[in-house]
């Protein structure tokens, strides 16, 4: 007999092949509905990631995320932290110091420590946000003194690819930051994920040496806006 897989289902089964082991699947789950979700999560993703804080919120009050860790992604606006610390149990996104700052005292109030990465503008585009490689010294220095916050690591938006390898000299940058700074000792900041690669390059992400990937549109097809 032949079983009939969904397309979700079908496609998180290809990616789960491709990927070597122990890099972590993370289903970009933007303009996804619930049901959609659940698909990807019963499939096997490891996290769902998302980027609208509103988004996150409809679609958690619905149960969505059961089953999978939560992972924010996108630019987090301060007046809005208090629906994504604590909810969420990785930011991917920590953009800016002040950003670092804001959520370590969220968490403090909340008695929790929140993990987050820091977000790195690695093509030092200025339509993105994100911290410059030349200033994490100085970020990893204050954000070692914030007890309300653990940094598990470092992750990247690079410009769409459409060419294979066209990313692969930011990627493999990244993994140097990476390395460089796992190699340093600081208090509250270990450095176990490298969060990168797309639906257009989460193989070359990989082979620079991703760790965790972040797939939208691979999963769940083009989106609708
Ligand atoms: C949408 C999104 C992704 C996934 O994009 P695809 O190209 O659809 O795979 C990854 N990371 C972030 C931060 C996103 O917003």
């Amino acid at each position: 007999m032949r079983t009939i897989m969904g397309f979700i289902t079908e496609n998180v089964a290809k990616i789960k092949f491709q990927l070597p082991s122990g890099v972590m699947l993370v289903a970009a789950t933007k303009t996804q509905d619930a049901g959609a979700v659940r698909e990807a999560i019963s499939a096997g993703v490891d996290a769902c990631g998302e980027n609208r804080v509103q988004e996150l919120v409809s679609k958690n009050a619905l149960g969505a995320y059961e089953g999978a860790p939560l992972h924010f992604i996108g630019h987090l606006q301060k007046n809005k932290l208090k629906q994504v610390v604590g909810i969420c149990e990785l930011i991917e996104s920590v953009d800016s110091v002040e950003l670092l700052h804001l959520i370590d005292a969220r968490a403090k109030q909340l008695g929790i420590v929140q993990n987050v990465l820091l977000e790195i503008n690695i093509a030092r585009e200025a339509t993105k946000t994100g911290m410059l490689p030349e200033d994490l010294p100085q970020i990893l220095d204050s954000a070692a003194d914030l007890d309300g916050i653990y940094v598990k690591g470092l992750m990247a938006i690079p410009p769409i690819s459409t060419v294979e390898g066209a990313n692969s000299r930011f990627f493999a940058h990244m993994y140097q930051l990476f390395v460089d700074i796992g190699a340093k000792k600081y208090d509250n900041i270990s450095m176990g994920l490298l969060s990168m690669g797309m639906s257009g390059d989460y193989m070359d992400a990989v082979r620079e040496g991703a760790n965790s990937v972040r797939v939208g549109s691979s999963i769940f097809g083009q989106r609708k806006y």
